[in-house]
């Protein structure tokens, strides 16, 4: 039956991936994922998420029965309050739908095939680049993918008058994929000022946004400054999409939990478009997994866990603001020519060297580091003990 498939074109993520799974080196380091390690290179589990998994465990009236095709009430609930703020007054209109997903990709992909269905305008905008899944799961969903202009090579930064000139000329209802902060794979964000710019332009041009809100916390250390870009397109009455992620800041990755939340413009909207999204559910999956639902619901419940939670989100964002600070005064002292001041700028949990894929290939055999071809590197992945020094040696030789 299967004897004509053919194998998959190479992936340049996937690549990377296997070339440093396959390479015997002791000193080997792979900066290409998106998952926080800690000093010593170690996956780390909150001690909040510990203690909410204890108390999960030592409540004997929980079962295993399944959840409602939307999810946990609570987790819905209190996730929309975390990136909407609890006083948001879309909440009070009762005019938000929003329903627990499969984490980010599956938030993306259940308001991808929503959209896909019930929106006019097929053509959904990522920024160039955006994260390598984007285009994947939107053009799965049948939707049209193209790109607007967002990083600037000669500068390291937002190429804001291109991305406004290329949203200017989209379509009328056309979607745009906006990365609510910690934009993966650039480390750039827009500032407020620049947000607001492009809320007026969005707004006026009849366009429908779509928030990816995956690093929620890791940008600024608090939930509520990464919160403000999505809250301004929110306060204007207009309507939005999030996919929200707690793979990232609360470090549930392997539970894949997150939450899809459609701002709608009344009540009756909502309740319709509520009903169809869970006609998207259903053939999908039916009904999402439990255990992370309740962890995190655990925690947003309880103020005491919840200040916990965000002293320890506050303790990755530092760790990983001081490897940028360290590496580029690693560089600094090594004189490597070229200016590296996009490391120190750049924020969230990458940073967008600037390295070509020469540099790129040459690191990694010569030096064992491994990242994706387009120079991203996971700040989160290094260590001050020997890596910081490994990596500033590996880029001064690749760049002299
Ligand atoms: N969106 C962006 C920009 C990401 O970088 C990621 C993960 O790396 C995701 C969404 C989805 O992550 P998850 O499905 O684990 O929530």
């Amino acid at each position: 039956f299967f004897s004509s498939v053919l194998p998959p074109p190479e992936d340049p993520v996937l690549s990377v991936y296997f070339a440093s799974r396959d390479d015997p080196s002791p000193v080997k380091l792979n900066l290409s994922g998106g998952s926080y390690r800690t000093e010593e290179g170690k996956p780390l589990v909150l001690e909040v998420v510990r203690k909410a998994e204890q108390q999960l465990a030592n409540d004997m009236s929980r079962n295993k029965e399944y959840l409602p095709l939307d999810g946990l009430a609570d987790f819905n609930n209190l996730s929309a309050k975390l990136i909407l703020g609890a006083d948001s007054p879309a909440l009070e209109e009762d005019r938000v739908v929003t329903i627990q997903c499969l984490s980010g990709t599956g938030s993306l992909r259940v308001g991808a095939e929503f959209l896909a269905k019930h929106h006019q305008e097929r053509v959904i905008f990522v920024s160039n680049p955006t994260w390598g899944n984007h285009p994947l799961i939107f053009n799965l969903a049948g939707l049209s993918v193209e790109v607007y202009r967002y990083y600037d090579p000669k500068t390291r930064g937002l190429d804001f008058k291109g991305m406004l000139e290329d949203l200017s000329a989209a379509p009328s209802g056309a979607i745009v994929v906006l990365q609510a902060c910690a934009h993966n794979p650039t480390g750039v964000d827009p500032t407020l000022d620049q947000w607001e710019q492009i809320r007026k332009l969005v707004r006026s041009k009849s366009l429908l946004p779509f928030f990816d809100n995956a690093y929620q916390g890791f940008a600024s250390g608090s939930l509520d400054i990464d919160a403000k870009a999505v809250r301004m397109f929110v306060a204007d009455g207009g309507e939005c999409f999030i996919a929200q992620s707690f793979s990232k800041n609360m470090g549930l990755y392997g539970e894949r939990i997150g939450a899809l939340t459609i701002v709608c413009t009344s009540k009756d909207v909502a309740r319709n478009v509520h009903s169809q999204v869970l006609l998207v559910v259903r053939p999908m999956y039916l009904s999402p997994p439990i255990h992370g639902a309740s962890i995190v619901t655990t925690i947003l419940k309880n103020s005491d866990m919840y200040k916990d939670w965000t002293i320890e989100l506050k303790g990755m964002v530092s760790r990983i603001v001081s490897m940028r600070q360290q590496l580029y005064e690693a560089l600094q002292a090594r004189g490597t020519p070229g200016d590296w001041s996009n490391i120190i700028k750049q924020i969230g949990m990458f940073s967008f060297t600037g390295l070509n894929e020469k540099q790129i290939r040459f690191i990694a055999k010569e030096y064992h580091i491994y990242m994706t071809y387009d120079g991203r590197i996971s700040m989160a992945g290094l260590s001050s003990k020997t890596v910081l020094i490994q990596l500033a040696d590996a880029i001064h030789a690749a760049i002299t």
